[in-house]
């Protein structure tokens, strides 16, 4: 077993300012720890840090980390949750639609961890989480460019694993289903009754349900599991 800090940690959750992003952040929060949450534009929800970032810009990255070093410490939490859809059937899929989910929900994941990972080298120690979909390893029709973003996030936690995994950092990817959502909310009635048959669970998930598997998976109880690719879809991809 491990020793590490199980509360006051200094976490940062990528878009945690809505969504499950947010439910993730709330869940560190009641667990004791310091959050830290990026957004664009809008409010900051209550009780958190924000810091202003987008990932898919290196320099405000680097803006938002000195600021919640200086606030909050080295992030030793990091979830790489912020993503986008861009759904279209492939021959339909510009160019740009395609480069533009790959460089928020993929390059974005790689911005954040590289940035966050000089930190947690010094630590000692670390935990990535990285918010995937079913679709990355099930696939799904007009989601080309969004599959391969996150199938990509699987090959970056378990290089990651092998590369700073004797130093105390795991690094893992939560894959959740259909969560109720906005990103979720504007899919076409007939589109979300198509995957509600397809759902052994028969139901879409809150965001909470997504929230507490990445608490527990960065917690110490986990401190064993890097490079897992971890399901919160009700069954919907089973065996993927
Ligand atoms: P929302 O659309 O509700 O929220 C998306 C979040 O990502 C917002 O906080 C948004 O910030 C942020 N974001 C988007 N682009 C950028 C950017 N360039 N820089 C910084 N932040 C950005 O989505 P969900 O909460 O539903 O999704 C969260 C994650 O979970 C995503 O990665 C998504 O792919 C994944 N997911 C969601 C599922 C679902 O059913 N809802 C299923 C499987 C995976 P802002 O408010 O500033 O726009």
């Amino acid at each position: 077993m491990t020793t590490e800090p199980t509360t006051g940690r200094s976490v940062l959750v990528t878009g945690g300012n809505r969504g499950i992003g947010l439910a993730i952040a709330r869940a560190f929060e009641a667990n004791g720890d310091k959050v830290a949450v990026t957004y664009r534009s809008g409010e900051v929800p209550a009780g958190l840090l924000g810091v202003k970032a987008d990932v898919t810009d290196s320099a405000s990255i680097d803006e938002a980390f000195k600021e919640v070093e200086a606030a909050h410490g080295p992030v030793e939490v990091l979830v790489a949750n912020a993503g986008v859809t861009k759904d279209t059937l492939l021959l339909r899929m510009s160019e740009d639609d395609f480069t533009s989910v790959i460089d928020t929900n993929l390059t974005g994941a790689f911005r954040v961890i590289k940035r966050a990972s000089k930190g947690m080298l010094r630590l000692k120690r670390g935990r990535v989480v990285l918010i995937s979909s079913v679709v990355g390893l099930y696939g799904s029709p007009g989601q080309i460019n969004y599959a391969a973003s996150k199938s990509g996030l699987v090959g970056i936690a378990r290089s990651l694993t092998r590369e700073l995994g004797s130093r105390g950092i795991t690094a893992n990817v939560v894959a959740p289903g259909f969560i109720n959502t906005e990103m979720t909310a504007v899919l076409p009635e007939e589109t979300q009754k198509g995957y509600l048959a397809s759902i052994p669970a028969n139901r879409f998930a809150e965001p909470e349900e997504v929230a507490n598997v990445v608490r527990w998976v960065a917690s110490d109880e986990a401190a064993y599991i890097s490079g897992a690719v971890i399901p919160v879809d009700g069954g919907l991809g089973m065996g993927h």
